[in-house]
């Protein structure tokens, strides 16, 4: 098949509503950062396959926990029986997690684990309401979607759970309330606090969802105290604090939990892509009396805790430790900021690049006063990265998108950096 034949079917069996695309990229073989087509094409893959493979596409270790887990024990639902991985990934994910004494439940994909996580949230609380961010991605089920500030022409067309509200998100870049870094009173805070005094009800609100760094929303990065002041508005009303860390956990900022950073305790975590390194399994960890709130088969799916899916969760988590990928994903962030930042001198295009670790923004703008954003401008960077052999997107239309494995090579990384700047160079120079 070329990859053209395979675009034109799909678009004939798979919906629409499963799956974008921004290049027809057609993969067959991957090895850490490096991805080959169907053509035998190679392409650095600088978004690690949507922030999956922290430590790396096809990491060895992995390969080989799946390949012995597979011979043996293909599944046995943990709703009828105790298999042994499971178990030893809830331990080992308890002993990573910063919240003491956590229970775990697992499951298939981030979006159910941010629906487990309201779920835990209204039975511990007894209360309905759920506040989200906008611009936050939380997945597409229909709990995750209800919260998500994203999508609401889905919403329009599928109805949402009740009980939702949204507050802005502190961006200090796009400040919502129009104030600039430094000179604000942190109205994102104040405006959360009003919230609660109201039109939303404190005393019945059971839970603020908080992706840490917000990822589709464009790497958008807290001020350094935002968290701190939330959380102690939170405890006031007793209201639980879930962290969404499906794209931010297990060392993608350089910690394993992007929350570390903020230095707060949430109530809840939330995992999935990273975690099985390219299997679908997900994990809820919360404090151990939310996570008894529900009755039993209160979160569950036959197919949570496979057996091969948590081995390979646990080999991702072993070769972090291992291979020392926290400190790794901070080096490399800080030399791929570095170079992202001179490129900023030299390119009008670039308004604005942020980050921590590798999870890591390049805000493109036409008018760097108006920071109008340049959405015609990124796809065309977009595409011409790929035809170079860079794999990268865009989010809300103009923010590309910079994920790389953990693992990446200093020569790759850089080899992928100068091959952006080329594709930005060419944009900006009409040549595309
Ligand atoms: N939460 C965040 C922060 C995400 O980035 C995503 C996916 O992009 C999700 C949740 C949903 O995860 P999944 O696609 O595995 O359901």
């Amino acid at each position: 098949m070329t990859p053209e034949e395979v675009v034109e079917r799909y678009s004939r069996v798979i919906s629409r509503a499963s799956h974008v695309t921004y290049v027809p990229i057609v993969p067959y073989r991957a090895e850490n950062a490096l991805v080959w087509d169907i053509e035998g094409r190679k392409y650095i893959d600088f978004l690690a396959d949507a922030a999956v493979q922290n430590v790396g596409h096809n990491n060895p270790r992995v390969v080989e926990a799946v390949k012995k887990t597979a011979d043996r024990l293909l599944h046995f639902t943990f709703i009828y029986g105790f298999p042994v991985e499971p178990l030893l990934l809830a331990e080992k994910l308890r002993e990573i997690a910063p919240i003491d004494e956590a229970k775990v439940a697992l499951g298939l994909s981030g979006s159910d684990a941010n629906d487990g996580a309201i779920k835990f949230a209204r039975a511990y609380t007894g209360r309905r309401s759920i506040i989200g961010y906008l611009r936050s991605y939380y997945g597409s089920t229909y709990g995750a979607m209800s919260v998500t500030g994203l999508d609401f022409e889905v919403r329009a067309k599928v109805g949402q759970l009740s009980d939702v509200h949204f507050i802005p998100f502190p961006n200090c870049y796009r400040c919502p309330f129009g104030k600039e870094p430094g000179k604000c009173r942190m109205e994102c805070v104040s405006f959360m606090k009003e919230k609660f005094e109201g039109e939303v009800h404190a005393e019945g609100t059971a839970a603020l969802i908080a992706e840490a760094i917000q990822g589709d929303a464009g790497m958008v990065v807290p001020p350094e105290n935002y968290f701190k002041k939330v959380k102690r508005i939170l405890d006031e009303h007793g209201i639980l604090l879930v962290v969404d860390e499906v794209q931010s956990g297990l060392g993608r900022t350089g910690k394993w939990f992007a929350i570390e950073h903020f230095g707060v305790e949430p109530d809840i975590i939330t995992l999935a892509k990273p975690l099985g390194g390219g299997l679908p399994i997900s994990a809820i960890v919360g404090r151990k009396e939310i996570m008894d709130s529900l009755p039993p088969l209160g979160h569950a799916f036959t197919m949570s805790g496979n057996p091969v899916a948590s081995a390979a969760a646990l080999a991702v988590i072993e070769e972090i430790e291992e291979k020392n990928l926290l400190k790794r994903a901070e080096i490399l962030g800080e030399r791929a900021k570095k170079k992202l930042r001179r490129m900023k001198k030299k390119h009008e295009l670039i308004g604005d690049v942020r980050g921590l670790g590798l999870m890591l923004g390049v805000d493109l703008v036409k008018d760097r006063e108006t920071k109008e954003r340049a959405y015609d401008e990124a796809k065309k960077v977009v595409w011409r990265a790929y035809e170079l052999g860079l794999i990268v997107a865009f989010l809300q239309g103009n923010v590309l998108r910079i994920e790389p494995p953990l693992t990446i090579e200093e020569e790759v990384l850089d080899e992928g950096l100068d091959k952006l700047e080329e594709a930005i160079e060419d944009v900006e120079e009409g040549r595309v």
